[in-house]
């Protein structure tokens, strides 16, 4: 069973570091996120910082998709602010996505190891949230 895929879509990438060096401002917007809808389009959003449990930008990303009507995103991936490069996804992002988007692929690594991984690849035994919702009758 493959892991990991070695195509890396690199406009998504590039959007995504354009949006964290263009729009990512002081302490509230520090992440950018991009993900590419499963009809080619680009969507773009940045974090909200809040010490009560602000979103972070996959997430904000998520919002985002559906109020320009995408529901279906094929690959995702964060860059953060001041050149930090590519950012894995934090635990809840990776639940979060993986609920949402179980065929997902998230692009992860640095410089020359940059490449696309199924999100089921970074949440192993994970906990799925469907399989436990009562079913309605
Ligand atoms: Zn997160």
């Amino acid at each position: 069973m493959t892991t990991q895929t070695h195509h890396v879509d690199h406009e998504l990438v590039q959007a995504a570091a354009h949006v964290a060096r263009t729009r990512c401002r002081g302490g509230n917007h520090t992440v950018a996120a991009a993900a590419r809808a499963r009809d080619g389009r680009i969507v773009t959003a940045v974090n909200a910082y809040h010490f009560t449990g602000g979103p972070c930008a996959e997430l904000v990303l998520i919002g985002a998709a559906a109020a320009e009507g995408a529901y279906d995103l094929e690959t995702i991936v964060a860059v953060g602010d001041r050149g930090r490069g590519v950012l894995p996804p934090c635990g809840r992002c990776r639940q979060v996505l993986l609920d949402y988007f179980p065929a997902l692929g998230v692009i992860v690594g640095e410089g020359d190891r940059v490449r696309t991984v199924p999100v089921t690849g970074l949440l192993p035994e994970s906990y799925v949230w469907a399989d436990q919702q009562l079913d309605a009758e």
